[in-house]
Formats: C-alpha cells, structure tokens, sequence
C-alpha cells in the first residue's frame, strides 16, 4: 500500500517522503579519557593526547559523509569530548556545523567531565550551537570520587555545574548509587546538587561491575561486593522521592527531568528511532542495519584516512531482534511498551497476554491506553520482567 503510494506521488511528494523518513539524529563519539575510570565498559581510552587531532580529523572526514540533515538532535559523547581542548573542540564544533543542517529547535548536547570544564570550553560548545550539557558529577563525595577512580573533586564538580549554567540553558548531572559503603546520607547529600543548581535534568546509574573491566576482575577476587538488593531498592526508593520533591520525574529507568527537559537524542534511541553515527566505536542504526565502527581509535583513523567505512561489524536487525528491544526499551520508559507496536512488529498477543496478566495481577506491570508499564514495584525487578516478557 505504501510503496504504491509513493510510487504514484509528484516529485515533490517523493522528496518531502523521502526527508520525512531520513534519520533526524547524529551520535558523534570521542573516545579519549583523562584516565581509565575502573569501572568503565564504555569505549574509552586514557591520553593518547598526541592522536586528538588526527581523530578530530577522521571524525570530520566521516562527517562529511553523512547527509546533511535536518537533525533534531545532535550529541557528542565520550570518552570525555571536552579533554579535546578548546583549539580541537573549536574545530570540531565548527566543521560539523559547515556540514550539518540542524532544524529548528533543535537539541545538541556534549558531554563533559568536571576534571575537563571550564569557562573557556564551555563558550566554545555555546558558540558553535550546543545547547545542552550533561557532567560527568558521579558523586559529592570525595572518597567515593577516589575509589570510582575520577580525576575531578567534588568542589571541582560544583563548580563545573556552576560554569555549565551559566554557558548553556539545559545541564544534567550524572551520579552514581550502590557504591560500596554509600549511605543514605551521602546520597541524600549528592541529590542536593539538583536543587543547589536549579538543574532539570538527572541521570543516576547503579554501579555495576562489568566484564573486562578493573572493578569485576578485583570483584572477582573477593575484594569487591555487589550491594545488598534490600539496599539497592532502598535507594532507589530515595531517589525515586527526592526528585519527585523536586519536580523531575522518572521518564526512564536512570532518567529524570522535568517535563519537557527529557534528553530527546535518549529518547529516540529508546523510541527505536534511526540514527545516524560517526567515530571509534560508535553505533548507528539505518533501515534495519546497525553498524559498529573500528573501536581502537587508532584503527578508525587509519581506516577513515583511506577512504574506508570503519565498519568494524554490520548486522541486520532480525524481527525477533527488534521485537526484543521493543520489550527492553519500551519497559524502561515511563510511557512503557505500545502494545499494538508490538503486534505490529509480529509478535502476537496470544504469546505474551497470559504473562502481561500474570504480571499485572502481581502489581509489578499496570495496562491502560494501550500502554504496558512497570509500576514502582516493578522497577527494582526490571531485569526479570523484562526475560519473561521477551519472545
Ligand atoms: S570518564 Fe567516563 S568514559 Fe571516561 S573512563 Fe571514566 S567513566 Fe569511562
């Protein structure tokens, strides 16, 4: 029906179509760190300082590859985009805007670290069009910083959500929970920063100790402890009620803001929607092909440099596969799972109804308006729902 649609359609149509469906959101990654944090899975890697601005170059070089645009969203993460320095970030900044169409209204958010903000960086993202900035804060607590293994300090990181402020109109704060020892007190504490900065934006992450990286090894050892789940629940309760005291609203499993200052580029991800990507390791996902990129950033540059595609795997995108995601994502979001996307996706009632039942009769999901979605009981067992709920 569709495709004979559009093929009887004026030129013009054809063209309005054709943009209409183009992806209108651009992941751009920067993979270098200040330091390894122990904890980190994400691909990161420490110095190489020497290689920024050949990777600056790369990064462009692939940019200019893409369509143009329009985007709605734009986001730059790391790695610690700001360690580029403000000469590299100048640069960047100004060759995706030479490329790239953003449309009206759009978002286009960097990510920093407190150890690598300062006003001058900061003037620079603001100059060239960035709009939001999401700080890499962790906690308020100095031990804590040390053990997560941050560069920064906790008045470095006041002070960066102070610059922040004042350069851009939306900021988030990132924190983390379940570190060993933590008290309710000291997240208490940590949450103050929210009303301290009048910041609309929060993502919390629960630490967790993922393979590959320096804190699973020392857990395997015995040194290290997941905390208990009464004591993970409990906190999460906390900051379920601190930040509904403060007007930020959990619209996702870690994220919380208030209406309207939701990170819209997470929210398209989440949603399922298209987008495009560029740099190490970076992902995109286009007409049901995802595409990871070469993740040494030696290697992308030198695969970049010689006219390849980087692409170190492609896949295509299996209706199991996406139904899947339809399930994991969607029961992540406040808005929950749309059930008649998941019908629509082939995945038919009649395997997943009797379990939606079971699970609502259980408190731990609730249906209304076609929406499934967890209810707060439901959030601290997520994982479990989510298993049993997946074709
Ligand atoms: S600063 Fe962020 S990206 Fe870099 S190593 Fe630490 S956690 Fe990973």
């Amino acid at each position: 029906m569709q495709r004979a649609a559009v093929a009887g359609a004026p030129a013009c149509c054809l063209l309005r179509a054709m943009v209409d469906t183009a992806p209108r959101h651009l992941y751009l990654h920067v993979p270098y760190c200040a330091a390894k944090c122990p904890y980190c899975d994400f691909n990161s890697i420490a110095g190489r300082d020497a290689e920024h601005a050949a990777y600056v170059d790369a990064l462009l070089a692939e940019v200019r590859r893409l369509p143009r645009g329009p985007y709605d969203t734009v986001f730059i993460g790391g790695g610690t985009p700001t360690l580029l320095g403000v000469a590299l970030l100048a640069r960047l900044l100004a060759g995706v805007r030479a490329h790239l169409i953003l449309a009206a209204g759009y978002e286009w958010t960097c990510e920093a670290n407190p150890g690598s903000s300062d006003a001058e960086r900061f003037a620079v993202l603001a100059e060239h069009g960035v709009n939001r900035l999401s700080l890499g804060v962790q906690s308020t607590h100095d031990h804590h910083l040390r053990f997560l293994g941050r560069v920064h300090n906790a008045s470095e990181a006041d002070r960066a959500i102070e610059l922040a402020r004042r350069a851009v109109p939306r900021v988030s704060a990132d924190l983390i929970m379940g570190l060993p020892g933590q008290t309710d007190a000291e997240l208490r504490q940590d949450l103050t920063l929210y009303r301290r900065h009048d910041l609309s934006h929060a993502s919390v992450y629960h630490l967790t100790y993922e393979p590959g990286t320096e804190f699973h090894a020392r857990r395997g050892r015995g040194e290290l402890h997941d905390i208990a789940p009464q004591d993970s629940r409990r906190q999460f309760d906390l900051l379920w009620d601190a930040f509904t005291d403060l007007g930020l609203m959990a619209y996702e499993t870690s994220n919380f803001a208030r209406t309207g200052q939701e990170s819209r580029h997470n929210l398209a991800y989440w949603r399922q929607r298209d987008y495009h990507a560029a740099g190490a390791g970076a992902v995109s996902t286009v007409g049901g092909v995802r595409v990871t990129r070469e993740k040494h950033p030696a290697a992308y540059i030198t695969a970049i440099s010689a006219g390849g595609a980087a692409a170190w795997r492609s896949e295509t995108i299996s209706a199991t596969e996406r139904q899947r995601e339809t399930w994991m994502l969607g029961l992540r979001l406040a808005q929950g799972v749309v059930l008649a996307e998941v019908e629509a996706q082939g995945d038919p009632a009649s395997r997943w109804r009797s379990r939606v039942d079971a699970l609502i009769n259980e408190g731990l999901v609730e249906e209304s308006a076609g929406h499934l979605r967890l209810t707060r009981a439901g959030r601290p067992v997520q994982d479990t729902v989510t298993v049993y709920l997946m074709p």
